[in-house]
């Protein structure tokens, strides 16, 4: 699924068309409600990240909240094999046009007239996102610390890859109850959101295969980020510090990858 850096990677690639007008929209799943009255037309002001969220603020108010969910994509680009899992096509008076790809049709669109309507937590780029904040975060729950990194509410953006590679950087077991982490720890780990988020954007992203849902930017451009996972995808492999397999176990029902060896 896409996390904060692919999102942020498609975002960037699509801001390239902002100040281009909205000629004609085409919405080719009719499971989709988009109000195409009000999209055509309009021009694209600047188009946002919020989470995991894509949000295409349209001139004048109102905006297009786009999420990918597990293998969506929006995209100025579309192949042949892409065409029949596209969704919506919006067509620019710059001779573009913007794809919302869904191959297993789990991504959301919709039309917001105000605002932004989901509660989301801080995001880990922002200067909000301080050690302290996270200590606050941290120490007033008893979960896991893995599923707390990755709830939407408290750390915007965070999924499965970027919290199972923060928590081996700083060698904390993800199973470990949030309160317990010190001071240190809590301080280290903030560092380690931080840079894994950072260095994951600069590759672009992560991308596991090459079928119609994994992971491409704006442009059909794959990801480069794998090549740098430690645990995540990794279970059976040797760690790269310590040489002890790395295992997979499923926390709230999702996939975590860590080190048994160095990860206490
Ligand atoms: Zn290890």
């Amino acid at each position: 699924m896409p996390e904060l850096p692919e999102v942020e990677t498609i975002v960037r690639g699509l801001n390239s068309v902002a100040g281009a007008q909205i000629e004609r929209v085409d919405v080719l799943d009719q499971r989709l409600d988009l109000p195409r009255d009000k999209i055509a037309g309009r021009t694209i002001e600047r188009v946002e990240r919020r989470g995991k969220y894509i949000v295409i603020h349209l001139a004048e108010g109102g905006s297009l909240i786009v999420h990918l969910r597990m293998s969506g994509r929006l995209a100025l680009i579309c192949s042949a094999a892409e065409e029949k899992h596209t969704r919506f096509i919006l067509h620019l008076d710059n001779d573009k046009k913007i794809y919302f790809i869904n191959p297993r049709r789990l991504g959301t669109a919709e039309f917001v007239q105000d605002g932004f309507p989901y509660e989301l937590g801080v995001e880990p780029l922002s200067g909000e996102f301080t050690a302290e904040k996270l200590h606050e975060l941290v120490a007033s729950s008893r979960a896991p610390v893995k599923p707390l990194l990755m709830d939407q509410k408290k750390i915007a953006g965070l999924g499965n890859i970027y919290s199972s590679e923060a928590l081996w950087r700083v060698k904390i077991d993800p199973r470990r109850k949030a309160n317990t982490l010190s001071e240190n720890e809590v301080g280290r780990l903030h560092r380690a959101i931080r840079s894994v988020l950072r260095e994951a954007i600069d590759k672009m992203g992560t991308t596991f295969g090459y079928t119609v849902s994994d992971y491409k930017d704006a442009y059909g451009d794959y990801g480069k980020f794998q090549s740098m996972l430690a645990v995540y995808g990794r279970a059976g492999e040797k760690c790269p510090r310590c040489g002890e397999e790395i295992v997979r176990i499923v926390q709230a029902g999702r996939s975590t990858y860590f080190c048994p060896g160095c990860q206490k």
